[in-house]
């Protein structure tokens, strides 16, 4: 079991929608840095571990500097991510490069960063030596294949498109060496919202062996091993969360089994999670708007799934809460749902709840709570339909809140079409 919760009563909460109307997400900062210093307590072991958040998580600076501040570095997909990554403070090899079908100016800006570029294929060491220039210190995607089995969200390994294959990633060093690479470095990420330890472990084992026959073959001796994202978080109340210390007990055995005997040790443990780090402690809240009772109950929410793809796109569960409500019988049962043309545009789907009050009906409705949304929550919006995405809200440690982005207005949905020309435009 993991307790739900919601930093505000509702009575704090009708203040803060005075001030900024829903829907709205917001984040607790100190859950946040509490949860960043277990992570890292528990991992103290390997001297210079550092989790690089995954910034597509979360993808706002004030959070990237939190995490910075933390002592953490980000890992980046795209050119935006790398600007996020240094507007908020961080630095060189703070910052990874995890793209893939990377273009050219992508790999010339990470590299004029100084951050750590992750090949995703053999073809690209070419590439980037040709657009680029090869920097001193290179990362290479690991892709497994047959050789491990898929995670249930992200697939089997042999169907993705992402990484070298064991052959190839072998030959890369060799061929980098040859090139005058200095320093070289493992990644490899193969689950997305994995909860089972044993399978973390397994992928730490699996890339300290390669790393030992990377040695074996090309005398190239890696500088750190990424373990990658995708650890996962209880979304619904009955799963547990993921101990930390057993995960890092059970990587070190592996480390001590592996790496120690092969003489690398030390080798430098690096992670890039994401969801696990703010997923918990991030919220979009809503109110009712409208109830539908036709062939289901339904309650319609101000936000909709441009807000938040997660259940549209994977049937994910997120946990529903109405402040005020906890101690009411769930006599109901609704879909809840928002105001996109789209019928896949439901939060939950035939839900017990609480009977829940409509705006509609009584002048403002019930809020209407949506756990675990701080990460891939606001970053995966859009704009179909016309919708605007909401803002996002940041509660200090000190119990005050700042906005951190404010909603989308009319204007921004505008602002890429040029209309000047649109009056004479026959
Ligand atoms: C998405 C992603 C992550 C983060 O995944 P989480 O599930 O948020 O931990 C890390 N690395 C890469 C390359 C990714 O694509």
């Amino acid at each position: 079991m993991n307790k739900k919760y919601f930093p505000l009563d509702k009575n704090a909460l009708e203040k803060l929608a005075q001030r900024f109307p829903t829907p709205f997400y917001i984040y607790d900062e100190k859950a946040i840095t509490e949860n960043v210093r277990r992570i890292k307590a528990s991992f103290s072991v390997f001297p210079s571990y550092k989790n690089h958040f995954a910034v597509k998580a979360l993808p706002n600076p004030y959070m990237l500097k939190i995490l910075n501040n933390e002592g953490f570095g980000a890992d980046c997909a795209s050119y935006p991510e790398l600007l996020l990554a240094e507007m908020s403070g961080m630095k060189g090899e703070d910052i990874m490069l995890t793209s893939n079908e990377t273009p050219a100016d992508e790999y010339r800006a990470a590299k004029k960063m100084g951050a750590v570029i992750n090949l995703d294929d053999f073809t690209h060491i070419e590439f980037l030596e040709k657009t680029s220039g090869l920097p001193e210190l290179i990362s290479m995607r690991y892709n497994p294949g047959p050789l491990k089995e898929g995670n249930a969200i992200i697939g089997r390994p042999q169907e993705a498109k992402y990484g070298f294959t064991r052959e190839k990633i072998i030959e890369g060093y060799s061929l980098l060496k040859t090139k005058g690479v200095k320093r070289f470095a493992l990644h490899t990420m193969v689950a997305s919202n994995e909860l089972s330890i044993p399978y973390h472990i397994e992928t730490a084992r699996m890339l300290f062996e390669l790393a030992v026959e990377i040695k074996e073959k090309t005398g190239v001796r890696l500088e750190f091993i990424n373990l990658g994202g995708g650890m996962g978080i209880p979304y619904k109340p009955d799963q547990e969360a993921v101990d930390y210390q057993a995960l890092s007990d059970g990587i070190q055995k592996a480390y001590n089994e592996i790496l120690k005997p092969a003489c690398l040790d030390p080798m430098n443990i690096r992670t890039e999670w994401g969801r696990v780090v703010t997923g918990p402690y991030g919220w979009l809240v809503t109110r009712a708007v409208h109830k539908k009772e036709i062939y289901r109950n339904y309650i319609a929410l101000d936000a909709c799934m441009a807000d938040l793809m997660r259940p549209a796109l994977y049937g994910a569960y997120h946990h529903i809460t109405v402040p005020g409500r906890e101690n009411e019988p769930l006599s109901e049962t609704y879909d809840i749902v928002g105001s996109l043309c789209e019928n896949n545009d439901k939060f939950a789907i035939q839900r017990k709840l609480p009977k829940i009050k409509t705006t509609a009906e009584s002048g403002s409705g019930d809020f209407v709570i949506i756990h675990d949304a701080g990460a891939h929550g606001r970053s995966m919006g859009f704009n179909y339909n016309g919708k605007l995405r909401c803002g996002e809200l940041l509660l200090r440690q000190d119990g005050s809140v700042v906005q951190i982005r404010r909603p989308e207005t009319v204007e921004d949905y505008f602002a890429t079409l040029d209309i000047t020309g649109l009056k004479d435009f026959k």
